[in-house]
């Protein structure tokens, strides 16, 4: 047997070794994962001060596998949110499904190149073709069979066929989509075109608008209603002011799910809007586009299927680990307009309609395949248990609400439209400045419990705390711990509240 350490080339494993080095990993994974449950929701105490002392030179000299492991998986790793854990309820959660890690190994050992359809052809095709279920999840059309949209009659013209890239996340994906709409619509003279948003769209819409070359002044952010939707009537008016002043509106980006409250924007009416103005439209659906694999959720994304563009986060909702965001669009024509370029040292491309060169659809030249972490798990089950696992968030947080409106003193500030509730406690005779003080106050004392990580955020003014249920790993039990755990919060901040209000029998305030 060759040791690691005899060996000539210690970069080359041999097959004894390439075992070890996989199985002592796979114990401590398997150890982490199976203890997740009962391991802290967040444990950032000295997290940062703890992470100065790791800096260090180049090493010279290897260390021991196991020892290494031993520093991640015993330090490193348990000193953060855990957000793969079932009781992370902040942000948008992801998950991370365990098939998907088993996925990227073996697409990092075999380490194939799926940027140029010729080196790796039924691998890019298998991408593709995660990129086809997607652009059927969001009902464009001319998805489904081989060849589907092609032929026919010829007097009409057959619809444009949708297609799409796979992208490390939403950010670059709005990036992608708006870069692609600029090329397409206004060609190189773009200074004068402007944007439109509700105030309620994730930053990155803005970041890439920016990137895209646009001035940050020509992004107009558009008021929103009591539900947190894109108020249509302003963005008319915006849109006619501007046009008169002598501006270019060019695209509308609606919200399928914001991330502060999960509000979904009328999409339909966007969608008309941008038709009748001749403007671009695009979805952010980074957290809420997937929910149209259940009943409910497509209801109330109708609409979506009109954009131009649609951005989705399958590491947020379809659970996968972070690293994989999707763009779409509505005519596949637009991202190779936008990306296509040549260069003498790479092979052909393909000039069918039914293979894709990713590289002629995107920034991207080499990359990782990134298609088989969303592809092994979907052909392993099917479609069936990822709706499944979105219908029981959209019931837990039925179920949340319910439960906080049960509490004294909690106000229900963004009704769900998805799987994101906002709510606050307030206390009558308290000023605004009280009244966040307060609520920090009852979100340290939730967060501390570290059975749930909630988090918060400004709403009108407001400061609210969040509850977003995305995680496959959380389930009733759990959401049953952050509601017990809010009731016993709400109840110390309002004992401190009559403790500190209540003179005692001297006149004097008790201290809290
Ligand atoms: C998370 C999110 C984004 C950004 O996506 P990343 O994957 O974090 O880059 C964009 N829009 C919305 C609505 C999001 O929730």
């Amino acid at each position: 047997m060759r040791g690691a350490m005899t060996s000539p080339y210690p970069l080359e494993p041999d097959a004894t070794e390439m075992r070890r080095l996989v199985d002592e990993a796979m114990t401590r994974i398997v150890h982490h994962i199976e203890t997740l449950p009962d391991q802290p929701a967040q444990n950032v105490e000295g997290a940062t001060e703890f992470a100065r002392t790791l800096v260090e030179p180049l090493p010279r000299k290897g260390e021991k596998y196991e020892t290494l492991l031993d520093q991640l998986f015993d330090e490193l790793i348990p000193r953060s949110f855990n957000a793969a854990g079932p009781g992370y309820l902040a942000y948008i959660p992801g998950g991370g499904i365990f098939h998907s890690a088993v996925a990227d190994l073996i697409s990092d050992a075999v380490n194939r190149y799926v940027g140029v359809c010729a080196a790796a052809p039924a691998l890019a095709q298998i991408e593709a073709n995660v990129v086809r279920w997607f652009c059927e999840i969001v009902g464009y059309r001319g998805v489904g069979g081989r060849g589907s949209g092609a032929g026919g009659d010829e007097t009409i013209p057959s619809p444009p066929t949708p297609g799409g890239v796979l992208t490390p996340g939403g950010s670059l994906a709005n990036f992608i989509a708006i870069a692609t709409a600029r090329k397409n619509v206004l060609g190189d003279d773009f200074q004068r075109a402007t944007l439109y948003c509700s105030d309620q769209i994730h930053h990155s819409f803005q970041k890439a608008a920016s990137l895209a070359g646009f001035p940050a002044a020509n992004i107009r952010e558009v008021g929103v209603d009591g539900k947190f939707c894109i108020r249509t009537d302003a963005l008319e008016e915006a849109i006619g002011r501007d046009r008169s002043a002598g501006f270019t509106p060019f695209l509308i980006a609606g919200s399928a799910g914001t991330t502060a409250t999960g509000a979904v924007d009328d999409l339909p009416r966007l969608a008309s809007i941008a038709r009748a103005n001749k403007m671009w439209f695009h979805v952010d659906g980074a957290y809420g586009a997937l929910f149209a694999l259940t009943a409910r959720g497509a209801a109330t994304l109708r609409g979506m299927e009109q954009a131009d563009s649609i951005i989705l986060d399958p590491h947020k909702t379809l659970f996968l680990p972070f690293g994989t965001g999707a763009v779409l669009v509505r005519d596949a024509m637009t991202l190779r307009r936008a990306h296509s370029s040549h260069a003498d040292y790479l092979p052909a491309m393909q000039s069918d309609e039914e293979l894709v060169d990713f590289c002629e659809i995107s920034p991207e030249l080499s990359r990782d395949f990134r298609g088989l972490r969303v592809w092994l798990p979907l052909k392993m089950f099917g479609v069936e248990p990822f709706s499944q696992q979105l219908d029981e968030k959209l019931d837990l947080i039925a179920f949340a609400t319910a439960e906080l409106r049960k509490i004294e003193g909690i106000e229900i500030v963004a009704e769900p439209q998805l799987t994101i509730t906002a709510f606050r406690l307030v206390v009558p005779g308290l000023s605004d400045t009280e009244l966040e003080d307060l609520n920090r106050d009852l979100l340290d004392r939730i967060n501390a419990r570290q059975r749930v990580m909630l988090t918060p955020t400004i709403l009108d003014g407001r400061f609210v705390i969040r509850i977003c249920i995305v995680s496959h790993r959380t389930h009733r039990g759990r959401v049953q711990m952050a509601i017990d755990d809010i009731r016993a919060a709400v109840a110390e901040v309002r004992r401190d509240v009559r403790n500190s209000a209540v003179p005692n029998s001297d006149g004097v305030r008790n201290s809290p």
